[in-house]
């Protein structure tokens, strides 16, 4: 029985519904080289000589093990060095020659929901019900329903999400307002979609305070 060769890496899942992404292996197989051939690239070549960057089966099982493609250089890796030099050289002279590249670690995202009321880094003036002073405020983020607050908070100002993290567990989207007290401290308040519509309906023009 031919032995399948695991190519590893991961690929992530998304859950459509809270956004949440999963990383789970791959579990993708590739078949072994042909007797008598590399078993690195399946090309039939001395083992001192290069592996060929083009052999399909070279660049999937490369990127199983690496997570990122195979360029010439890695080909070329384990060949003595006059051997190792002339090759460069020469792909280089026919412009073949890069630099590898690595993956940029993954990007989160909390999609911002389609009814919602203001954008992320909408600024908006905060009415005290009392008639005190108005407060500037600034949308921080909007939070999806079943999605963590923290993570939107994080995913829609571009920082790392913290490993700790509350649920949205309301039935409504949640909006998290930044205002900005007289002392320059911040306050945070999570507003329901339904009371934020109504803050917004009954909002009332107000004389400038000077
Ligand atoms: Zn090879």
């Amino acid at each position: 029985m031919t032995k399948l060769i695991p190519l590893g890496g991961t690929m992530q899942v998304v859950d459509m519904t809270t956004g949440r992404v999963e990383e789970k292996p791959s579990g993708m197989m590739l078949l072994p080289a042909a007797p008598g051939k590399c078993p690195t690239c399946a090309v039939d070549h001395p083992p001192d000589q290069p592996h060929n960057r083009d052999s399909l089966f070279y660049q999937m099982r490369f990127h199983g093990e690496h997570g990122r493609w195979p360029v010439w250089s890695d080909a070329l890796a384990h060949c003595a060095e006059p051997l190792r030099a002339a090759w460069e050289r020469e792909l280089r002279n026919r412009g073949v020659w890069k630099e590898p590249e690595f993956p940029a670690p993954p990007k989160h995202e909390t999609p911002v929901p389609a009814d919602a009321l203001l954008q992320p880094g909408a600024e908006l003036n905060v009415q005290d019900p009392d008639g005190g002073p108005d407060r500037p405020g600034k949308i921080l983020a909007v939070v999806p329903k079943g999605v963590p607050v923290e993570h939107a908070i994080a995913d829609q100002n571009g920082q790392p999400r913290p490993c700790a993290y509350t649920l949205n567990r309301k039935r409504s989207t949640l909006y998290v307002i930044e205002v900005t007290n007289d002392d320059g401290t911040t306050s945070r308040a999570i507003v329901p979609q339904r009371h934020f519509a109504k803050g917004l309906t009954n909002a009332q023009p107000r004389e400038d305070a000077t």
